[in-house]
């Protein structure tokens, strides 16, 4: 039974994990994906990508509010 539990083990985690958390750590702190390397080592650049493209986002639907309504 535990061996089965293995393979039906949800791979949900793993998208989610993309994501970085609200807080982030501080370059030398160990990351928040418990990987046990430093941010700085790890998810530092990814998150930056990350929320670098949800920041885009956010400016394209202004813009995109804006010269919907003549801006
Ligand atoms: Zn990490």
């Amino acid at each position: 039974m535990g061996l089965l539990s293995r393979f039906f083990k949800n791979d949900d985690e793993e998208e989610q994990g993309s994501a970085p958390p609200e807080v982030l750590p501080l370059r030398n702190d160990p990351c928040w994906c418990n990987s046990g390397l430093k941010y700085k080592k790890c998810h530092l650049e990814q998150d930056r990508i990350f929320l670098e493209k949800r920041r885009r986002k956010v400016v394209e639907a202004r813009n995109a509010c804006t010269s919907y309504f003549g801006g």
